[in-house]
């Protein structure tokens, strides 16, 4: 794959006061939106270039892959970048060893099992928990009436933090049930920090939003948007 590098800073400048204006617009603070880029399908050298021109940004650029099988595959050249890597696609038990390798977040936790075979590594990886807001049958993630019980379980074990959300936002044209589901996963956060249950107190980033509807996620308070198509143009069918 060629890289045109000043395509990509142009289209990542462009992204970048959309998430600025999308702070501004909702009356937060200039900054309190983390960007994530979701890189399936991305070679390492068209993240590179994405990196290189997100020098100098609020906050250090994320990099996000869907499968263990790319993350592996890039993992050496992510870490030689310096980049911080999560996990935001589903993990099956049999690749945890692998996912822990390389990403320091996974994001896709939907299962006590699943949380707990990460916390028996003991390696102290940050998991969010992901929940299904829209109830689509095809989202990976915990049903929102488990979500409080789920988190509560994963803050008492030992071995992993617990330090936030994810979801997959409603794929609705009706903006205000997109925005219900991101307020859906607001309040589940709020209600679990407030509970002052073990290990659940540092639960506050909400991974919300993508190219398509960052706006509103940022408008119910998403700390980190997950951004692909936006940056890098459609992916291929
Ligand atoms: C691909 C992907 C994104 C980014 O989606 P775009 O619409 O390309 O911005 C965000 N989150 C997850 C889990 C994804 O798989």
């Amino acid at each position: 794959m060629t890289v045109d590098p000043a395509a990509v800073a142009d289209r990542l400048a462009r992204l970048r006061a959309r998430i600025a204006a999308a702070e501004s617009a909702a009356g937060r603070p200039p900054g309190s939106v983390r960007l994530l880029l979701a890189t399936k399908t991305q070679d390492a050298e068209t993240i590179r270039a994405a990196v290189v021109a997100d020098a100098g940004a609020p906050h250090p650029v994320l990099v996000g892959e869907n499968r263990v099988q790319e993350l592996v595959a890039k993992g050496p050249q992510l870490r030689d970048l310096g980049v911080t890597t999560h996990l935001i696609g589903p993990l099956q038990s049999n690749k945890v060893n692998a996912a822990l390798r390389w990403a320091s977040c996974i994001e896709s936790v939907a299962s006590l099992d699943l949380a707990q075979r990460l916390a028996a590594r003991a390696s102290g990886v940050e998991v969010y928990v992901q929940v299904n807001v829209s109830g689509e049958p095809t989202k990976h993630g915990v049903a929102p009436g488990d979500a409080v019980e789920l988190a509560r379980a994963i803050g008492a074990l030992d071995g992993l933090r617990l330090g936030g959300w994810m979801t997959v936002g409603a794929n609705s044209p009706d903006a205000s049930v997109v925005s219900a589901g991101y307020a859906l996963l607001r309040s589940l956060r709020d209600e679990v920090v407030a509970s002052g249950a073990p290990g659940t107190a540092d639960a506050r980033e909400l991974s919300m939003g993508m190219s398509g509807d960052l706006e509103l996620a940022v408008a119910e308070g998403a700390t980190l948007v997950r951004v692909g198509s936006a940056l890098f143009g459609a992916r291929p069918a």
